[in-house]
């Protein structure tokens, strides 16, 4: 589903690899933590991921996708068939929920009628099908950020990737939001989330991918978080 051949990104001549050489295989219907200290490059393989980054040298295939040989006028197309979901939430803050959602869909042009559909029953699978016409500044961290993988899951992507997306919750939303991230995997969506949360990390015993400075230090199935 993802795989990374021997893939190296640098930023600017001189500067050391922010990724390094790295190979890697994500299987459909993996959940999947990277994990490593700030600046270990976690965001470059994410942004790599989305092709919002080429690789400096090496390949990035996913889902059948070779990221090398895409032509620009597909790379939006591309991004569009993956969930993202980011620390900030990133959402429109002059719309209410429902538009937050729904806004997904309209830029494919789904029909109305999908549309309508759709958003309250993915709303329901994030919990939020009774705040569907709150704004963004009403609701919870943790209420912002299901509206976030809610806008993410509308189109049922193959791929959910998700930055940090408990980095600006407190211990009991992070949970909720985890929880709700496992579910989303069990129903088949391959997950792949960037964290620093500890706790998390050692409850749920999925495979940790550790990076130190651009480098796959550990790769484990059932892993733990373990401090550099
Ligand atoms: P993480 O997400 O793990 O904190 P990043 O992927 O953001 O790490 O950064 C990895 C390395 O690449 C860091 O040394 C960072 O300073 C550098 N870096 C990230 N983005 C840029 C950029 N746009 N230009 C130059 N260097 C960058
Ligand atoms: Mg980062």
């Amino acid at each position: 589903m993802i795989t990374f051949d021997n893939v190296t990104k640098i930023y600017e001549k001189g500067q050391n690899p922010a990724i390094d050489h790295i190979s890697l295989n994500i299987e459909k219907g993996e959940f999947v933590f990277i994990v490593g200290n700030s600046g270990s490059g976690k965001t470059t393989m994410i942004e790599l991921m989305l092709k919002e980054l080429s690789p400096t040298s090496g390949k990035i295939t996913i889902n059948g996708h070779n990221l090398n040989r895409m032509r620009s006028s597909r790379i939006a197309k591309y991004r569009r068939g993956i969930g993202v979901v980011f620390q900030d939430f990133r959402l429109l803050k002059d719309r209410n929920v429902y538009e937050n959602v729904a806004f997904a869909q309209r830029v494919i042009e789904k029909p109305n009628r999908i549309i309508k559909k759709r958003v309250p029953e993915v709303l329901t699978l994030v919990g939020l099908a009774t705040k569907y016409r709150s704004y963004p500044n009403e609701l919870s961290g943790g209420e912002q950020q299901r509206v976030a993988l809610a806008r993410a899951l509308v189109n049922r992507p193959d791929i959910l990737l998700a930055d940090e997306p408990t980095g600006n919750l407190d211990p009991k939303n992070s949970a909720e939001i985890m929880e709700l991230l496992e579910e989303i995997n069990m129903r088949g969506t391959t997950v792949v989330v960037v964290t620093h949360n500890r706790e998390i990390v050692n409850k749920m015993k999925k495979r940790v991918i550790r990076l130190r400075k651009g480098v796959i230090v550990s790769d484990e199935q059932e892993g733990g978080y373990i401090e550099d």
